[in-house]
């Protein structure tokens, strides 16, 4: 076994600060954004007392790297390609054939971890690591994250376009525009629509149309402001900065 290979399975063994398992009695370690410890990281990078102490940064800082040490390849995908993540923490067990690319287990939540990251860390030190993490699960969700579950946030087509939305936010280039305006083009699709499974809450947030419109909303107030930078400009501008897009809609957890 190579050496890097070694390092990560010891340090897979090893339990991080945060160690987390939902529920509390007789629960499961998971790593994903809705019951673990990914979701638990990025509220964290969300209290400013917290970020100003720096033994609950070191804490942030190990779990985070405790996080990045889970990722793998996608069963099939070149190897080296990673961006997955599995369920639970201290999985060793690789190219399991359950592949989950959902907001609540999988790339998709470390996309907002590692942007949010990026942004409040900046690109030094353990944060060199942070946005070319991010892009590499931003691959997996273009790649695997056109859901038939639904149109909601935890685990449909909005939730992982938002994805895809917000690496185009951190700045790391325009062909995440592009590929989040497919996602909502796919939303507003009767096709697709009709390989939905039903939800059990149509019309929620989490599960339902209003995470579509939501999503679809963003996307929009996005495209208009570049073709407005484009009309100002002259046809050779470039990208427009995600900062002057103004925010329609957005929606807790996902944006501060
Ligand atoms: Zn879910």
């Amino acid at each position: 076994m190579a050496n890097k290979e070694l390092l990560r399975c010891l340090f897979l063994h090893t339990q991080p600060p945060l160690y987390y398992e939902w529920p509390a009695e007789g629960g499961s370690p998971y790593l994903g954004a809705a019951h673990g410890l990914m979701g638990i990281l990025y509220a964290m990078l969300h209290c400013p007392p917290l970020l100003q102490d720096p033994m609950a940064v070191m804490d942030i800082k190990a779990g985070i790297r405790y996080v990045l040490a889970h990722e793998q390849d996608v069963p099939g995908s070149p190897s080296g390609s990673g961006g997955h993540y599995p369920t639970q923490m201290g999985q060793l067990k690789r190219n399991s054939d359950r592949v989950l690319v959902h907001w609540c287990h999988g790339a998709p939540g470390a996309v907002f971890l590692l942007c949010k990251a990026h942004e409040v860390f900046g690109g030094g030190g353990d944060g060199a690591a942070y946005l070319p993490a991010a892009c590499r699960a931003g691959e997996v969700v273009w790649s695997r994250g056109l859901l038939r579950k639904g149109p909601g946030l935890c685990h449909g087509v909005a939730g992982n376009g938002f994805a895809l939305h917000r690496l185009w936010k951190s700045g790391a280039g325009a062909k995440w525009l592009h590929r989040s305006q497919q996602f909502g083009l796919a939303l507003g699709d009767e096709e697709v629509q009709q390989t939905f499974h039903n939800p059990d809450n149509p019309y929620s947030l989490f599960q339902g149309s209003a995470a579509g419109l939501s999503f679809i909303a963003d996307v929009l107030a996005a495209t208009n402001a570049q073709h407005h930078h484009v009309a100002s400009l002259g046809t050779d501008a470039g990208p427009v900065k995600a900062s002057s897009v103004p925010m329609m809609l957005g929606f807790p957890l996902y944006e501060p």
